[in-house]
């Protein structure tokens, strides 16, 4: 209420009717400052608040500059000095006067200020030499490697030329490629150096030359006769490695445990064939008495041979050379059993096999230990012209799906195990 009659004692209209007296009461009544909200503490006689108003510092009144800000008297003295946007002050740098507002450009970009180099280089100078020292002698002045187009610090370059995948190095044979970058060096050394020592093509087969490329082709034509008969070599020393792998093969696969089964399908073509050819010997895979004991072979004649001859089939059983013969008591002396198997139906017919055992004749020769003379063929081998007849082959149930199944099986109780 006191604010609002504050307010109307300045409106013309009530001076239509002075009344002195009025006045004179009204203006003693004790008020705040209208800034009072504001913070300030004043307070005194109505008719002295225009005059405090006027130098109340939280009023708020124009800049002296006329830069347009309206602000407090308490605010005035740090505007005039650090904002006002048309204060004058002198740049520190070049001295040069600027309104505020032109200063607030010039800052930070006086020529005559002293500055460090943006590459950190270490070097102050002048902001008008700046430039000149990025793009020119810093030492740190950023720049491209002129082989891989990476980007490095000048002072950094000369090691990064070091390692440059791309930086061009020459070849260390010194042939007529003048320089190569670097990750090309080793395809130019294993493919292209002329001057690279070359292997000769010929090594496996036993050639020791080695000469610069270029002089390869010479090789290759005057060493042609040399190539072949090492080729030659090499195929011979190769067969006989394969040779002896299928014997150590066969080794492996035959039978050690002194009994032999062996199958003969196709038994009538074969009987056939015997009976046009006249003594053809089938021999079966060769089989041991045990791990390391003799080497033993069955033979059969389908057709029969010697006193057997068209009307039987004769049966052997040969000593073959073995591995460990020179271990081995001689002559061989184990009996021996030699089987026909009976393939008739075991449920319905009581099987019979045709079962023969006979006891070595130590002064039979083959009963020696034999020879490793591969042309020594006398020996037949022990056993019987006349095993089987073919008519008793024929009757009874021992070839089955034309099939017929010899079996040999050799007494090893008395074999002593070197
Ligand atoms: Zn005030
Ligand atoms: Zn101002
Ligand atoms: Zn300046
Ligand atoms: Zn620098
Ligand atoms: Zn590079
Ligand atoms: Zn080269
Ligand atoms: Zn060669």
């Amino acid at each position: 209420v006191l604010a609002l009659m504050v307010d109307l004692a300045f409106v013309p209209l009530l001076t239509i009717y002075p009344d002195p007296d009025l006045d004179n009461e009204i203006m003693s009544l004790t008020t705040h400052c209208s800034n009072y909200s504001s913070g300030c503490k004043w307070t005194g006689k109505l008719h002295n608040l225009k005059a405090h108003i006027d130098k109340c510092s939280y009023s708020e009144r124009e800049c002296p500059n006329r830069c347009g800000a309206r602000l407090r008297s308490m605010k005035l003295a740090d505007h005039l000095e650090y904002e006002c946007l048309k204060r004058r002050v002198t740049c520190d740098f070049c001295g040069k006067d600027f309104s505020g507002e032109m200063m607030e450009e010039h800052d930070g970009s006086c020529p005559q200020e002293s500055v460090h180099c943006e590459n950190k280089c270490g070097a102050k100078m002048l902001r008008k030499y700046l430039s000149r020292h990025v793009t020119g002698d810093c030492p740190k002045r950023p720049t491209k490697c002129t082989h891989c187009s990476k980007d490095f610090n000048i002072d950094i370059l000369q090691t990064h030329h070091g390692t440059c995948s791309r930086y061009p190095i020459g070849c260390p044979n010194r042939c007529d490629v003048l320089k190569i970058p670097r990750e090309e060096l080793e395809v130019h050394l294993k493919e292209h150096c002329k001057s690279a020592l070359t292997i000769c093509p010929f090594k496996e087969a036993g050639c020791k030359h080695k000469c610069p490329r270029y002089h390869l082709d010479r090789h290759l034509t005057e060493a042609n006769t040399t190539h072949i008969k090492a080729m030659f070599d090499l195929v011979k020393t190769q067969r006989n490695h394969i040779t002896e792998l299928q014997k150590q093969l066969s080794d492996l696969t035959v039978n050690t445990n002194g009994t032999l089964l062996w199958k003969i399908p196709g038994y009538s073509q074969k009987l056939q064939a015997a009976q046009k050819e006249k003594a053809i010997e089938m021999r079966s895979p060769p089989f041991y008495t045990h791990r390391y004991g003799y080497k033993l072979q069955l033979s059969a004649f389908l057709n029969g041979n010697g006193s057997g001859l068209n009307s039987h089939m004769s049966l052997y059983i040969r000593v073959l050379p073995g591995e460990y013969d020179s271990l081995l008591e001689w002559p061989f002396s184990h009996d021996i059993t030699f089987n026909i198997l009976d393939q008739g139906d075991p449920l319905s017919s009581k099987r019979s096999h045709i079962s023969v055992r006979f006891t070595p004749d130590p002064t039979w020769k083959n009963f020696q230990q034999p020879t490793t003379d591969p042309n020594d063929d006398s020996t037949l081998g022990f056993g019987y012209p006349k095993f089987v007849s073919h008519k008793e082959l024929k009757d009874n149930c021992y070839l089955k799906g034309n099939s017929l199944f010899i079996k040999a099986v050799v007494d090893t109780s008395r074999i002593v195990i070197p």
